[in-house]
């Protein structure tokens, strides 16, 4: 797996990461392979099984991870969330840059099996600009919220381990910084 680029990108639930790779991959189609990562949690409205997850059962999800079909997992606000290798290797092979959006366990995982991978970090403005984001989204219940925010504190305080920041405040800024750290 040396031919592409790895590319990790990590930053609390709520943050826009989504919105940004979202807007990544329109302008890039053929550049950028996004890794569609297996979870355990449920769909929320207008998610489709293999467009923005490979929604799985716990079972079938531990089966594969105890096979070794996973390039990193973890467990995060009671679901399961891991990345498969099969797609990625092949994807990286072909020269395309492949890009994780993988919260912080998964990251630091990547970090120890491609310490090669770019690393990026996407913060907030703010912890209450991040809590009005999550509540205005408006897919996940209070009790998610609360296990979405106390996530976030562990996350943005790990924000150093990462080779790039950037602050997700203005988002034509921010996607701009982005692109500048994915494609160039
Ligand atoms: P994540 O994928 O990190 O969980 P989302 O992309 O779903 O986050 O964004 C969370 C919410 O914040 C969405 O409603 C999105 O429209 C909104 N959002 C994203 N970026 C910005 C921004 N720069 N300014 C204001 N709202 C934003
Ligand atoms: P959500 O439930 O909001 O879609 O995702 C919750 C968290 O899981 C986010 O921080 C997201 O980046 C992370 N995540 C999504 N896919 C993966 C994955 O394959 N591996 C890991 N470690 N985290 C993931």
């Amino acid at each position: 797996m040396s031919e592409g680029k790895l590319i990790v990108i990590t930053g609390p639930s709520g943050v826009g990461k989504g919105t940004l790779l979202k807007k990544l991959l329109e302008k890039y189609p053929d550049r950028i392979f996004f890794s569609i990562s297996a979870t355990t949690r449920s769909p929320r409205a207008g998610e489709e099984n293999g467009r923005e997850y490979l929604f799985w059962s716990r079972a079938e999800f531990e089966q594969k991870r105890d096979a070794g079909e996973f390039l990193e997992f973890a467990e995060y606000a009671g679901n399961l969330y891991g990345t498969p290798i099969s797609a990625i290797s092949q994807a990286i092979e072909l020269g395309r840059i492949v890009l994780l959006e993988i919260e912080l366990e998964g990251a630091r995982q990547v970090a120890v099996s491609f310490p090669s991978a770019k690393r990026i970090f996407i913060s907030p403005p703010s912890m209450e600009v991040l809590e009005s984001r999550l509540r205005d989204r408006s897919t996940d219940s209070d009790e998610q919220i609360v296990k979405r925010l106390h996530h976030a504190q562990l996350e943005v305080a790990a924000a150093d381990e990462f080779d790039i920041t950037i602050v997700n405040d203005d988002l034509e800024v921010a996607f701009h910084q982005l692109e500048q750290a994915v494609i160039y």
